[in-house]
């Protein structure tokens, strides 16, 4: 399938808002892929198909959960922590994507997880800085997505949870994980 293709598959399983923001993660992505030599076509698709789960049905998630035997912690969470491991699910059953780094770009692009490769920590961070996204802190990101993947993944990771320890959020475990494996990295 041709991204035109894709895009026409996504669209009207969202609103014209989310959509926007997708085209914008696509543009992103494929720009932090030249920028680091990753797969640009790998991060083009894979940022089309992002937030395909986003308005999927709760109950129906949680049935996927169950019946494809996925990470069963995800019960309970609501459809901001399963939009990511159900999109991988319908990228895989609906649309045949076959390759393991595009469907863990999907999966764990909202938690992030240990040991991240180079295509999701693009998603992951093309999905927070894309030209639609307007919020304290953006443009610094921005700038330190030009410098490092691991800094301005670090950096988008200490924000977000930053954001949850302000709102009173729970933090899904896999989040955690992921920011002490930044730590780790950082020098
Ligand atoms: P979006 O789908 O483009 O809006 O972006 P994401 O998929 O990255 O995130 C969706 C939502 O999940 C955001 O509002 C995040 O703040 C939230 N989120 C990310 N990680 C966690 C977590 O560990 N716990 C909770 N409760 N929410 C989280
Ligand atoms: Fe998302
Ligand atoms: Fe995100
Ligand atoms: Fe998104």
């Amino acid at each position: 399938m041709e991204r035109e293709q894709y895009l026409a598959a996504i669209k009207p399983r969202m609103p014209e808002k989310r959509y926007i923001h997708t085209i914008g993660v696509m543009e992103t992505a494929i720009e932090l892929a030249k920028f680091y030599g990753e797969d640009e076509k790998k991060a083009e698709i894979a940022a089309i198909l992002h937030d395909i789960a986003k308005y999927a049905d709760i109950e129906w998630m949680e049935q996927i959960v169950l019946d494809e035997k996925l990470d069963a912690r995800l019960i309970g969470w609501g459809s901001e922590l399963l939009h990511g491991p159900v999109g991988a699910y319908i990228a895989e059953s609906e649309f045949g994507i076959v390759d393991e780094d595009m469907l863990n770009a999907i999966r764990f692009h909202t938690t992030g997880r240990v040991g991240m490769s180079r295509l999701e920590k693009i998603i992951f961070v093309a999905d927070m800085i894309e030209p639609n996204r307007k919020f304290d802190g953006v443009d610094r990101l921005r700038k330190k997505a030009k410098k490092s993947l691991d800094k301005v993944m670090s950096a988008c990771v200490r924000h977000t949870l930053g954001f949850l320890i302000d709102t009173k959020q729970p933090i899904y475990p896999l989040s955690i994980e992921c920011y002490n494996d930044m730590m780790k990295r950082e020098d």
